[in-house]
Parts: C-alpha cells; sequence; structure tokens
C-alpha cells in the first residue's frame, strides 16, 4: 500500500538500525511525545533493535490519556441530563471517570453517541432543536481546527442548542514543563508529525535554544521513527541541538496556517490541567470571549467539579518518562484493557495499553 509498505521496509530498518549503533557511543534517553509513536515503536518493537543504552521515554502524546478525570466526571454528569445528546469520539467512552465511563452511563439509558467529526454534531443539533447537543473536544492542535470549524458553524447557524465540553491540550508548553523539572531525564525530542503539520514547527526553537535539548519533528511508520531516532542521535553525539524534520512529507516550517487562524479565531490559550501531571501553564485551549456561550461546561454548571487521581495509578510518572508501565503494581493484573483502571490502559496509544497489547507483560 503506498505511503504505508515503503516505510516499513524490512531491509531499510535493519539498515537505519545498523547506522543508529554504528553513530552511538553513550546513552541517551530519547522522549516520543506522542501516543501514536509510542504504539509504532512498541508494535514494530523499534526500541528493541536500537543500542541498549538508548532508552526511549514514552511521553505525554495521547490526548485521552492525558483528559483529567474531572472533566471525564463532567461529561458524565452532563451526560446523564434529560434532553441531553452526548456526543464524542469512540477512544473516549471507556474512559473512567471516578466512578463509572460514559459507555456504562449509555447502557443505563444517557444518550451518548459517537460521531466521525464535530461537525456532525453539530448537524444533530440543527435537527434536534429540542434537544441540547454537546460534542466532547479533546485533542492536541491536530484536532483542534475540526473542534473551532464545529463552534464557528454552529455560531454561524445561530444554535442555541449547541455546546462544546472542551480539554484541547498543546505540546510545546507540556515540553517546557517537562525540560523545566529537576527530575526530568529527557535528553531529546520525537516532536509529533501530525501536530506539526498543523501548527509547524516554528515554536521548537525558543525550547531548542532554552534548554540546549534536540528536537527532531519525526513521522509515525517504523522507518520515519527510526530515521528521527538516527537524526536525533546524530545531534547528541556532536553536540548539536537543533530543530529538524524528519517528516518532511507532511509537515511544513509554518504549518497550515488557515487552520492556526481558524484556532486564534475560535479559541484562547488557558491553563490545562494534564492527567497524571497537573495543571501546566498556557498549556491548553479554551473558548475565547465571543465563543464563550458555547461553553458546556457553564451552561450545565458543573465547571467547579474537582476530583483526585486515584493514588495506586502511576500513569503520570509514566507520562514524564519516570516510569515504565511493568513498574506499577496493577499492570496486566487489577488494570487492563478490559478493566482500565488509569488512562494509559484505555487509549490504544496509551503506553499501558501498548505495553499490555505487544507482549510487554
Ligand atoms: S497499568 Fe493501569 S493503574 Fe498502572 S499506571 Fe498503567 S493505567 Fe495506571
Amino acid at each position: 500500500m503506498r505511503y504505508l509498505d515503503e516505510y516499513r521496509d524490512g531491509e531499510l530498518a535493519q539498515k537505519l538500525a545498523a547506522e543508529i549503533h554504528r553513530v552511538t557511543t553513550k546513552p541517551w534517553n530519547i522522549m516520543e511525545v506522542c501516543g501514536g509513536q509510542t504504539h509504532a515503536i512498541v508494535k514494530f518493537g523499534i526500541d528493541e533493535l536500537l543500542p541498549k543504552h538508548i532508552t526511549l521515554i514514552h511521553g505525554p502524546g495521547c490526548p485521552v490519556c492525558v483528559t483529567p478525570l474531572e472533566v471525564i466526571d463532567q461529561a458524565l454528569a452532563i451526560a446523564a441530563r434529560p434532553g441531553v445528546i452526548f456526543t464524542s469520539f469512540g477512544d473516549m467512552l471507556r474512559v473512567p471517570g471516578s466512578t463509572t465511563d460514559l459507555l456504562a452511563a449509555k447502557a443505563k439509558g444517557a444518550d451518548v453517541r459517537i460521531v466521525y467529526s464535530p461537525l456532525d454534531a453539530v448537524k444533530l443539533a440543527e435537527d434536534n432543536p429540542a434537544r441540547e447537543v454537546v460534542f466532547f473536544g479533546v485533542g492536541f492542535e491536530t484536532t483542534a481546527p475540526a473542534t473551532a470549524l464545529a463552534v464557528f458553524q454552529a455560531a454561524q447557524k445561530g444554535l442555541n442548542n449547541f455546546s462544546m465540553l472542551i480539554s484541547h491540550v498543546l505540546v510545546p508548553p507540556a515540553i517546557e514543563a517537562l525540560m523545566s523539572s529537576p527530575a526530568c531525564r529527557v535528553q531529546a525530542f520525537l516532536a509529533a508529525g501530525h501536530v506539526c503539520a498543523v501548527m509547524g514547527y516554528e515554536e521548537y526553537f525558543p525550547l531548542v535554544k532554552k534548554y540546549h535539548v534536540p528536537i527532531v519533528v519525526t513521522g509515525f511508520e517504523p522507518l520515519d521513527i527510526l530515521q528521527g531516532v538516527l537524526m536525533t542521535v546524530q545531534q547528541l553525539e556532536t553536540g548539536r541541538a537543533e530543530v529538524e524534520n524528519q517528516y518532511r512529507r507532511a509537515v511544513r516550517r509554518e504549518g497550515n496556517q488557515p487552520a492556526q487562524a481558524l484556532i486564534r479565531k475560535v479559541f484562547r490559550v488557558v491553563p490545562r490541567k494534564w492527567r497524571g501531571i497537573g495543571e501546566i501553564p498556557l498549556s491548553g485551549l479554551g473558548l475565547s470571549e465571543p465563543y464563550a456561550r458555547f461553553a458546556a461546561e457553564l451552561k450545565f454548571g458543573v465547571a467547579e467539579q474537582r476530583v483526585d487521581e486515584p493514588a495506586e495509578c502511576i500513569a503520570g510518572l509514566i507520562l514524564q518518562g519516570l516510569k515504565k508501565p511493568h513498574d506499577c503494581a496493577a499492570f496486566g493484573t487489577r488494570c487492563t484493557p478490559e478493566h482500565p483502571f488509569g488512562a494509559t490502559m484505555v487509549s490504544s496509544e496509551g503506553a499501558c495499553a501498548a505495553y499490555y497489547r505487544y507482549r510487554r507483560r
């Protein structure tokens, strides 16, 4: 298959791995930011092709995993209201809140529907004027333009029965938070290619300068990741710290400017809590003043809900690269993909789920 098989060629993968072995002389800790990259690394055993002293640290780039428990509880509270049609992407339905999940709420009678685009939710609101339609908008910069477009369209159409529960997060502030932590072991980053396809990679230059840390924009196929690691190790071994772009077939330095303009129009940058990590300043998107009436948490009066993470789950330490999934006592026993205890076991992009699914038990 075009654009797939050619990036999974075993012979080329071995050549890239051999080159990484050749240039590596010291131990290095490299974080792949995106959950999609974590999934590919574990699925294809990419980490096992690398020199033993290169450690790949699985970063916080799974939007399902970092959506705070209290936002899941807000979603559950809204979905339980009479007359509400609660819409979401399918991967949010099994994310555990503090007592239950949206799938269980649906089984008990809540009108929870899976949609494939936020615009489907806008259409539902148009078709059901007597119902309140709510869309659960989570994700990184990659999905923010579609969410912004839905809010923009709802405003254009004058819809009063449409709102959004938004928990969008931004990658550069998360990198900044990781690098400024005294416990940080990360020496270089593979940045998420799809985020940069929207946002470009201008935002990474100040981080590279401030922390002298290489950042290589990287794709998601095995050869992309191996090449990203090679470019990163070449920088580390020669003492360079630069922004480089491995994912040239999809990413331009300036990104998708019309999409960025739409994000700026509908959203403002706000502090955001990350599940397992805590609040990171200016790391999220909230509705800007002209669109604030579409905020579901205000419309339904659930904005002030606060809950604590289960103490046993160490997902926060995993998302910061300080622990691996099998360091958790619940991994594979009390916590499995069928009965997830923490968010990193729910999503297929979560590190715990990837380790469980692909042999790392
Ligand atoms: S295995 Fe489950 S409980 Fe343990 S860190 Fe992962 S998600 Fe949390």
